[in-house]
């Protein structure tokens, strides 16, 4: 069986390195906040290119925290996307704050800014677009319309570790000024804040839970830094209601030898997009019955996922996904329940057309930063075979 992600050989690449580094850990017995945290946080943001990195135990926890920092509490609304896990809208309505929905575009699967100036209310507070499947969501108009309506913007990285920002990249059609400001910026320097999350999968992954918050203001750092460790600066002497949410010291570790590797695997992801662009189309399966993804600048492809042309397939995309099981390949649906019809939200919110549609079409291809070409060519063929029979 083909499995969705396959972590094990960039594990084996580093091995040696990783046995000696938790292993310093275990003689060290520094397990909250040794020097690895501090060591991976300067790294981190260097890499990111952010003033600020802050470690902490999810990605959830990211959002959480960062929202807090934002001054985000009941009575606020906070627009973000449907099409997206349940984390970025959680996030928001764990804190008493109320979630507004604003559709994705069709073409990058990403938060449509003019869906969000739709939304825009007295009550709006924050935008929270999500860089889905590692392609930087359109940063350029929702820069510009957080600032036309003083809005905070809160960047969910958890799936685009690496990626830059180009306007071309979210089809962004902000002003040249804008662009340029914005342009060749990871994603989480873009906005107010950023958070990433560490869990195993993503593009930059622990060997267990873990998450970041990034930001370039010295005053949201200093609040998001309180937060996570209960609210205090000084240990005992707690100054606000916080959070236990520290990246455990091990995982920094890991982390620390990670990061070096990380654009490396993220390019070995854009080969492997490239090259099952190439098939799909050679083999006659793209733009008949399945709609690929755009491969653009700066794109990291946390996921390679394309949508089943409903109308000149003879199947679902769930009956797809299983012939496909039965041939060996284990495709995986991200998502199949936007956000706005989760049980948690249901009656509460209107019909979001575009998410909707995705939902009952998108199912993402195996893909790993070191997958074999040979890999490829069996998925490829299975899905001939399930989709002409
Ligand atoms: C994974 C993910 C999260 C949550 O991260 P955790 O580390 O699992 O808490 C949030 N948002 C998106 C888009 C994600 O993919």
């Amino acid at each position: 069986m083909i499995p969705p992600l396959d972590l094990a050989p960039e594990i084996d690449e580093i091995k040696f390195e990783i046995e000696k580094e938790i292993y310093r850990v275990l003689k060290e017995a520094r397990f909250i906040n040794g020097p690895e945290v501090r060591d991976f946080e300067r790294q981190v943001a260097s890499y990111l290119g952010v003033k600020h990195a802050i470690g902490v135990n999810s990605g959830t926890d990211a959002l959480v925290i960062s929202l807090r920092a934002l001054g985000i509490g009941p009575g606020d609304e906070v627009i973000t996307t449907p099409f997206s896990f349940f984390a970025s809208a959680e996030s928001v309505s764990v804190l008493g704050a109320e979630v507004v929905f604003a559709d994705v575009d069709e073409k990058t699967f990403n938060i449509d800014p003019a869906k969000v100036e739709a939304r825009i209310t007295p009550r709006t507070k924050a935008i929270i677009p999500v860089h889905l499947y590692g392609r930087p969501a359109n940063m350029g108009q929702i820069l510009e319309i957080a600032q036309k309506h003083k809005l905070a913007v809160l960047e969910d990285c958890a799936q685009s570790f690496g990626a830059t920002y180009q306007a071309q990249c979210a089809g962004c059609t902000c002003e040249a000024a804008t662009r340029e400001k914005a342009a060749g910026l990871k994603t989480g320097a873009l906005g107010d804040m950023g958070a990433f999350s560490f869990f195993p999968s993503k593009n930059l992954g622990a060997f267990g839970d873990g998450g970041l918050i990034t930001t370039n203001s010295d005053s949201l750092a200093a609040i998001a830094r309180k937060l996570h460790v209960h609210g205090a600066e000084k240990k005992y002497y707690n100054q606000l209601i916080g959070y236990n949410s520290r990246l455990d010291t091990i995982q920094a570790a890991v982390l620390n030898v990670k990061l070096p590797h990380v654009d490396r695997w993220n390019n070995g992801r854009r080969t492997a997009a490239q090259l099952y662009d190439m098939m799909l189309k050679q083999e006659g399966l793209s733009p008949e019955r399945l709609v690929l993804p755009e491969i653009v600048p700066g794109h990291v492809f946390h996921q390679y996922t394309v949508r089943l042309q409903k109308n000149s397939a003879r199947i679902t995309r769930d009956e797809l996904v299983a012939r496909l099981k039965v041939l060996g390949v284990n495709c995986m649906v991200y998502y199949p329940v936007p956000l706005h019809q989760l049980p948690v939200y249901s009656g509460q919110y209107p019909s979001m057309p575009v998410s909707e549609q995705f939902a009952s079409e998108v199912f993402s291809l195996p893909l790993w930063p070191l997958m074999t070409m040979n890999t490829q060519e069996q998925v490829v063929a299975a899905l001939k075979k399930a989709l002409l029979g």
